[in-house]
């Protein structure tokens, strides 16, 4: 041991314990984690066999055939034990399938136990290559280093793929870039179910990453493509929040449209970022759409740099 390195020890020590005393300083990363570590999974029973399980992240679509399971998503990784327990109450039969909507670990970190149980992992080829490389995504304070290659996605697609399983077709579509530049949609057309990964959050700011490849353009254009998807009896399971039907992607949509106008009045205004966060163009839309992990400011700032 060098004395350079004595010396730094009691200061890195103690910034640790802070940063462990402190939930204020706990990253978005790690609110995230502790959340699925700590709560119980809840599953929705929706229809045609499809099902919702929330609590593990992002929200994930179970649809149960005869010959086993097809998921959308697969939370994060300290749930495996939960969401098992969960999918054997929905059936003893096998996973066969899932689908990764996009790369973040909300909807990825449980590859590995997935892939161990015996399922083929479907992923839009820019979710596979995110997934091998490095990304450092500063509004969650984290940087994610490449998932091993028994973990990643099985099968890339870069266009439309119809699936039939059991008495439904699962389709499956990609977005244009939105949220990322891998989001993905999965349609069950017997079942009438929509998942819309996390072009969709119901009832809450998204997050929409740049650095991924995403943009507030995108996902406006995402939003819209979900309600042409999306008929009257449809049941849409959204990345985040509740289980919605189309009137609550219309909200979203319209939501997105209204704050993306007014960061843009701001900014061709020549506003700073700051002073366009000063005029608060979320103000009316925070009660409803501000109280997870994104609040209005830091939405204001998502679509200020995308405009
Ligand atoms: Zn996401």
């Amino acid at each position: 041991m060098t004395s350079t390195y004595r010396r730094a020890m009691p200061a890195l020590a103690a910034s640790a314990l802070i940063a462990l005393a402190s939930g204020a300083s706990a990253s978005p990363y790690s609110v995230i984690n502790h959340a699925a570590a700590t709560s119980k999974i809840k599953v929705h029973a929706l229809r045609g066999g499809v099902s919702m399980l929330e609590g593990s992240g992002g929200n994930i679509g179970v649809l149960v055939g005869p010959e086993g399971l097809f998921l959308v998503d697969t939370g994060i990784a300290v749930s495996e034990a939960k969401l098992k327990t969960a999918l054997r109450g929905l059936s003893r039969k096998p996973l066969r399938y899932a689908v990764n909507t996009h790369w973040h670990w909300d909807h990825t970190d449980g590859n590995g136990w997935v892939r161990r149980a015996g399922a083929q992992i479907i992923a839009e080829r820019h979710t596979l290559d995110h997934l091998k490389h490095t990304i450092r995504v500063e509004e969650w304070e984290h940087t994610f280093t490449p998932v091993p290659a028994k973990d990643l996605p099985t099968q890339a697609v870069q266009a439309e793929k119809l699936v039939a399983f059991g008495s439904d077709r699962v389709r499956i579509r990609p977005y244009m870039p939105s949220h990322t530049d891998g989001d993905l949609s999965v349609y069950f057309e017997k079942a009438d179910v929509l998942a819309t990964g996390d072009t969709f959050w119901n009832g809450v700011y998204p997050f929409i990453d740049y650095v991924g490849g995403g943009g507030i353009d995108g996902a406006i254009k995402a939003a819209d493509a979900n309600l042409a998807m999306a008929g009257p009896r449809t049941i849409i399971i959204p990345g985040h929040g509740p289980v919605a039907n189309r009137a609550d992607a219309q909200a979203f949509r319209d939501m997105l449209v209204t704050i993306r106008g007014r960061v843009a009045k701001l900014k061709a205004e020549g506003k700073t970022l700051a002073q366009a966060q000063a005029a608060r163009p979320t103000a009316d839309f925070d009660a409803k759409w501000g109280q997870s992990i994104i609040n209005g400011q830091l939405f204001t700032a998502l679509v200020y740099r995308g405009v």
